[in-house]
C-alpha cells in the first residue's frame, strides 16, 4: 500500500481548505493513477491529510487483480468508513462496483480505474473545492507518491492481449499508447525536479504504439530543436535516454523488435535491464497461458541478448500451479530457469481469479502440489540468483541511494529495480545522500543483495 507519508504533497496545517486522506493499493501502474488524481486535486486546491480521522473525504485505489487484493482492498474501504464515513472508491476493483456495495454499500461513490474525471466530479460533490486562482499549489512536476529521486513513467493504459489467467484488459480495456512527445515532456519535468531514474511501465511496454500504428508526434528537446518522435518503443526509449536519467524498462514481451532495444543498452543509452514476465517455460502451458510472443526461441535469445549486451540483467515472473500443469510440464520449466540463468526472478502459485478463462482449462492443482513446486522452484532460482550475484564480488558498480541510516546506506546498482529486486548495503567514509549516485567497490553478496564500500561520489 502506498501512502504520503515520504512524499511532499502534505499540508497539515488546517488553513480552511478541504482535505483529502487517499489510500493507494495494488502496482506501480495503480501508483501513477493515484499522483494523477492528487496532482489535478492539488491543483484545485484540496490538500491531503496523513490521517482519515479529521479529513472530509477518503479516496481508496482499490487492486482487484488477485482475491487477496480485493480482500485487502474492501478491507481498507471498511477502515475508511469506520474512520472517517465519506468514501470515494476507485481503481481495478471499481470495474465491478456491485462487489463494493455488497460489503460497503455506504461509500459515496465508485468509479473504475482510469477514470480519473468521475473520481474529480464524485470529490467535487461530496466536498467542493475551494477556489484560490492566486495560489498555484502544484509544482511543475506533479504530485509523486515515490521518493523524488525516481519516478514511475505510464506510456500506455490497458492491453490487446488476452492471457487466460488476467482479467486486465477486462477490467482496463484495450491498448491505449500515450503520444511519445507526452510522454517525452513529462519525463523532462522529472528530470528537472529531481528525478534520476525514470520506470517506464505500462501492461506490455513492447506493445507501445501498436494502437496508434505508430503515430508521430512533434517533441522539442532541452536544446530546443523540435523533431518529430514516433510512439514506438525503441524510438521512445531512444530519447528517454536523451534527457540524463537512468532509464529502466519494465514489463517488456519478446517480440522480435526488443532485439532492437538491447543495442541502446550496450550503448549506455538506457539501463542494461529488461523486465521480461515469461510467467513459464514449457510450450504447452504457454500456450494454455495465450502468452503473446510464447512461441519464440527464448533460449537462444536470452544468449543472443547476453552476447550482445553482456551486462544485461534480467528479471521475469513465473506462475507455478497453473490448471492442468503436470509434473513434466513443471519439469520444463526447472530446466529453463537452470539453463537462462535469469539475474532476478519472482514466482507465484496460481491463484483461481474470478472471471479468468484460466481457471476452465484444466484440473485445479492441489495447494499442496503448489506449495511443494513453489519451493522446488525457489530452490532452484536461489542457487542461480546467488551465483549471479557473487559474480559481482571485486568489481566497482553504480549505486543510486534509497535511504541512509547512521551507519550504512541502502541504494540499488543498474541492476536493481526498486521494490522488487535486491539492494547493495554501503559504508562510506563520508555520508551520502539519497538520490545520490555513488561509485561502490562490491566486497561481499549474499543470496539477494550485495554489500560494498563508497570509493567515489
Ligand atoms: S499481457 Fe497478459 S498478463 Fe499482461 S496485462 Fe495483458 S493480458 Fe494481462
Amino acid at each position: 500500500m502506498a501512502t504520503f507519508a515520504s512524499s511532499d504533497a502534505f499540508n497539515d496545517a488546517r488553513n480552511g481548505a478541504p482535505r483529502i486522506s487517499f489510500v493507494s493499493l495494488g502496482c506501480p501502474k495503480a501508483l501513477v493513477d493515484s499522483e494523477r488524481i492528487v496532482t489535478s486535486l492539488r491543483s484545485e486546491g484540496y490538500e491531503l491529510s496523513r490521517r482519515h480521522e479529521g479529513a472530509d473525504l477518503v479516496i481508496v485505489n482499490t487492486c482487484g487483480f488477485l482475491d487477496s487484493a480485493k480482500a485487502e482492498s474492501l478491507a481498507a474501504i471498511g477502515d475508511a468508513l469506520k474512520e472517517n464515513g465519506k468514501v470515494i472508491v476507485t481503481g481495478c476493483m471499481g470495474a465491478e462496483p456491485e462487489q463494493i456495495r455488497a460489503v460497503h454499500p455506504g461509500v459515496l461513490a465508485v468509479t473504475g480505474p482510469q477514470q480519473y474525471e468521475s473520481v474529480l466530479a464524485a470529490v467535487h460533490q461530496a466536498v467542493p473545492p475551494q477556489h484560490d486562482p492566486f495560489v498555484d499549489l502544484v509544482p511543475p512536476q506533479g504530485i509523486k507518491l515515490t521518493p523524488r529521486h525516481y519516478a514511475y513513467l505510464k506510456i500506455s493504459e490497458g492491453c490487446n492481449n488476452r492471457c487466460t489467467f488476467c482479467i486486465i484488459p477486462k477490467l482496463r480495456g484495450d491498448l491505449v499508447s500515450r503520444p511519445a512527445a507526452d510522454v517525452l515532456r513529462e519525463a523532462e519535468k522529472l528530470v528537472a525536479a529531481g528525478v534520476k531514474e525514470l520506470l517506464v511501465i505500462s501492461q506490455d511496454t513492447s506493445a507501445y504504439g501498436v494502437d496508434t500504428k505508430y503515430a508521430p508526434s512533434l517533441w522539442k528537446d532541452g536544446q530546443g530543436h523540435e523533431r518529430e518522435v514516433r510512439t514506438r518503443f525503441l524510438d521512445l526509449a531512444r530519447e528517454l535516454g536523451t534527457l540524463g536519467a537512468w532509464v529502466r524498462l519494465h514489463y517488456v514481451y519478446p517480440y522480435p523488435h526488443v532485439d532492437e532495444v538491447i543495442g541502446l543498452m550496450s550503448d549506455g543509452v538506457v539501463l542494461p535491464y529488461l523486465d521480461i514476465p515469461f510467467q513459464h517455460a514449457s510450450p504447452s502451458v504457454l500456450k494454455r497461458m495465450k502468452r503473446p510472443a510464447a512461441q519464440e526461441k527464448t533460449l537462444a535469445r536470452i544468449q543472443a541478448w547476453r552476447a550482445a549486451c553482456p551486462d544485461l540483467t534480467l528479471r521475469s515472473t513465473f506462475i507455478v500451479g497453473f490448471p492442468g500443469e503436470t509434473e513434466a510440464e513443471f519439469q520444463e520449466l526447472i530446466d529453463f530457469l537452470d539453463e537462462a540463468e535469469l539475474d532476478r526472478v519472482g514466482c507465484f502459485k496460481y491463484e483461481p481469479v474470478a472471471g479468468a478463462p484460466a481457471n476452465e482449462l484444466g484440473a485445479a492443482i492441489a495447494e499442496e502440489v503448489k506449495q511443494e513446486r513453489w519451493e522446488r522452484f525457489m530452490a532452484v532460482q536461489q542457487r542461480v540468483s546467488a551465483r549471479r550475484l557473487k559474480r559481482k564480488v571485486g568489481t566497482r558498480q553504480q549505486v543510486i541511494i534509497d535511504s541512509v541510516g547512521p551507519t550504512v546506506a541502502v541504494g540499488r546498482t543498474k541492476a536493481d529495480a526498486p521494490e522488487i529486486d535486491g539492494v547493495v548495503h554501503v559504508a562510506s567514509r563520508r555520508p551520502l545522500r539519497v538520490g545520490e549516485i555513488a561509485t561502490v567497490k562490491i566486497e561481499r553478496a549474499d543470496a539477494y543483495d550485495l554489500h560494498g564500500m563508497a570509493v567515489g561520489f
